[in-house]
């Protein structure tokens, strides 16, 4: 049989990369956490009804990049969900979460698209995400993008990363502008990819997100949505720019960026880096008003970001992870039950013990090396009989002996000044 391997697209996250993957999550639960924002799971499959009218079945998430099945009872249609804010909303509706405005969730887990697989770009990949939902305050959106900043602040990465911002107006600034693009894009139908063609009259904005070489040339001789912003959304957006800048979130201004989704209005932005070539987005967001009507609720505005944690975990590279094992080694066979009582009694307490179950005294001590153990503790016969413990340091290569009921203070001490 062939070696068996894990999807294409897909990978066994172990080892340094998944301790980096962790580490980009738990700070970013503990920033959201501090910004108000409460955790939320929802299922990784939903009706696709979920999905296909919030993204917009034009965007390439629905058209081209969903994996989506039927069960054994037949009927409904489930997709994987190729992102969280649509389920959120769900679930916000389905369990009458409605009553206390604003309300603030954020998320961590696996998405799902069928696209072209290559570093940064998977099939499988993890999203961290807050959605704000009930604020219409232009101050709702400084917060979230605050959060996203602070967040990419906590793991060093705020001078690898530029955050653009733009505004796609409310809907009659929309509605304007659409239509000189279309009038745009009418004249050079010729020149246009057939993605494109076909968004022409169904969606003109997403024209400007194209990803063709000959669409790109096309969008930059295009209308600027600047010149179709009503009053109402110059002033929204001005109100965010001052917020940013009162709390000195560094952005600037990118008129051409559109995002992939149907559901955006006012504002968007993105973190972007140059160290990921095409993949260089790490979070990303908007507002998106009509969202939750769109899907049966009552008018709620929101406003939210959904990060890539892989892509981040690739730029942070290896994370540095306190030593914290703790070994336990007997010398001789005498000492084994002994061994196994300390382990047992140690790891009640909290520590994170490594017991071999067979070898040598220097055959364990390879292992507990090659483990990058803080320290072991090895008990002979000596010490079966003074009821102590050799306690051996494995950073600093000391050894002391340790009675048997100082041995967790004597350890606490140690993996404190390890952490210091
Ligand atoms: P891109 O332009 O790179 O395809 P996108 O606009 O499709 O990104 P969003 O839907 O905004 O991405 O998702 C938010 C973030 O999730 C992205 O900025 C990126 O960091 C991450 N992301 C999206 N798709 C993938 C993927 N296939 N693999 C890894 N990360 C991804
Ligand atoms: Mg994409």
């Amino acid at each position: 049989m062939a070696k068996l391997q894990p999807p294409r697209g897909t990978r066994d996250l172990f080892g340094p990369t998944l301790a980096s993957m962790r580490h980009v999550q738990h700070l970013a639960t503990a920033k959201a956490k501090s910004y108000g924002f409460e955790e939320i799971e929802t299922p990784v499959f939903e009706s696709m009804a979920v999905f296909e009218r919030p993204l917009g079945e034009t965007s390439d998430v629905v058209s081209k990049e969903m994996y989506s099945f039927d069960t054994k009872e037949g009927g409904e249609l489930y997709g994987l969900r190729p992102e969280n804010t649509a389920s959120v909303i769900r679930a916000f509706l389905s369990n009458g979460l409605q009553q206390q405005l604003p309300a603030r969730f954020f998320y961590a887990g696996p998405m799902f698209r069928h696209e072209r697989p290559q570093a940064g770009r998977y099939r499988q990949f993890y999203q961290f995400g807050v959605e704000l939902l009930g604020a219409a305050s232009a101050y709702a959106d400084v917060d979230v993008i605050a959060l996203g900043y602070d967040i990419l602040c906590g793991l060093g990465l705020e001078n690898n990363i530029v955050l653009s911002l733009n505004t796609l107006g409310d809907t009659q600034s929309r509605t304007a502008y659409r239509s000189a693009l279309v009038d745009y894009f009418s004249v050079h139908k010729g020149k246009l990819s057939e993605d494109s063609l076909k968004r022409l009259n169904k969606n003109p904005l997403r024209i400007l997100d194209s990803k063709d070489a000959g669409d790109r040339e096309l969008v930059k001789d295009a209308p600027l949505f600047d010149d179709f912003l009503n009053q109402a959304s110059k002033t929204f957006f001005a109100e965010i720019c001052a917020g940013l800048n009162e709390i000195g979130v560094p952005w600037q201004r990118d008129q051409a960026m559109v995002r992939g989704l149907d559901y955006y209005c006012h504002t968007t932005f993105e973190f972007i880096t140059q160290d990921l070539g095409a993949q260089g987005t790490v979070l990303a967001g908007g507002r998106y008003d009509g969202l939750v009507q769109l899907m049966g609720g009552p008018d709620t505005p929101g406003v939210g970001f959904a990060s890539g944690i892989d892509r981040l975990s690739l730029l942070l590279g290896e994370v540095e992870t306190a030593r914290r094992t703790v070994s336990v080694v007997p010398v001789g066979d005498e000492a084994q039950p002994a061994c196994r009582k300390l382990a047992h009694q140690l790891r009640g307490q909290g520590f994170e013990i490594d017991l071999g179950y067979e070898g040598n005294v220097g055959k364990r001590m390879k292992r507990a090396n090659k483990l990058g153990a803080l320290a072991s503790l090895l008990i002979g016969d000596e010490e079966l009989a003074a009821g102590s413990v050799q306690l051996k340091d494995l950073s600093t290569g000391n050894q002391e002996t340790v009675a048997m009921d100082q041995v967790a203070a004597r350890l606490q001490q140690i993996l404190a000044s390890a952490e210091g």
